[in-house]
């Protein structure tokens, strides 16, 4: 049985019950173990139920940037959390129509866990950086909690007076976790191919093969 039913089942037989559901969002072009690694060690830090993937649709920000089609991106986000039983991947931003925003999302999860769940939004502190700019923000931001994932060496005081800023102006719940593995980036995976050098360890082998065969990356920079 997969986790979401697992949660559901225990929602059903314990009205008290409010799961703690992470939402990790990202645009995942390609996916890679710096991702994997920060939703695994968030799920560990915040007792989260589950983590479930949200692999960007359209979204509004990236309108002048070549993004991989949804599609693929979806299907190695599948490919590589498909070991992880607390792990799974929504289709909710794929198959929305028009420009995709995070407070639709957190609202659609909302409803189909019935107002109950805790809601742990995970993604990079660089898009978070901006979050005053994004559809709704004051209402998403006492909609859900939020996960910062920084590389080494991110530049924390700016992070840590915009996390305050947030804080105490909008209630925000922001927490900051420094990821050593995300020093991996999509940026620099999509160069490596495309100048065909290895991919290995970087990112799943079942991920890396279906680039090579679905020849992704080869010349959209
Ligand atoms: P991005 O600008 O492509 O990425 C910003 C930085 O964060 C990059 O360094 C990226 O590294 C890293 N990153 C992205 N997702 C991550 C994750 N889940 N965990 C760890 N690091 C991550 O950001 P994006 O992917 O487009 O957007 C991130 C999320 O914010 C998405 O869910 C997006 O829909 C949401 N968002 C919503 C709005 C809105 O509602 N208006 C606006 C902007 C963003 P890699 O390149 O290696 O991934």
């Amino acid at each position: 049985m997969d986790v979401l039913q697992i949660i559901k089942d225990k929602m059903q037989r314990d009205k008290k019950y409010r799961p703690k559901i992470g939402v990790m969002g990202g645009t995942f072009d390609p996916i890679h173990f710096g991702h994997l690694v920060t939703a695994e060690s968030a799920r560990e830090k915040f007792e989260l139920d589950c983590v479930i993937f949200v692999p960007s649709g359209n979204p509004p920000h990236k309108i002048h940037q070549v993004v991989t089609d949804k599609n693929h991106r979806y299907l190695m986000t599948l490919l590589a959390t498909a070991t992880n039983p607390y792990f799974e991947v929504s289709r909710i931003e794929i198959d929305r129509e028009g420009y995709t925003y995070t407070i639709d999302t957190i609202r659609e999860f909302e409803k189909q866990f019935q107002g109950r769940a805790i809601f742990y939004f995970i993604t990079g502190a660089d898009a978070l950086n901006e979050i005053l700019t994004w559809k709704e923000s004051e209402i998403l931001l006492t909609s859900c909690e939020f996960i910062a994932a920084a590389r080494p060496g991110y530049q924390k005081q700016q992070l840590y007076a915009d996390i305050d800023y947030l804080k105490s102006n909008y209630n925000g719940r922001i927490h900051f976790v420094e990821v050593p593995s995300l020093a991996i980036s999509s940026t620099d995976i999509r160069f490596r191919v495309k100048n065909r050098l290895s991919i290995k360890y970087l990112l799943p082998e079942a991920v890396e093969n279906y680039i090579y065969k679905n020849m992704l990356y080869r010349e959209n920079e």
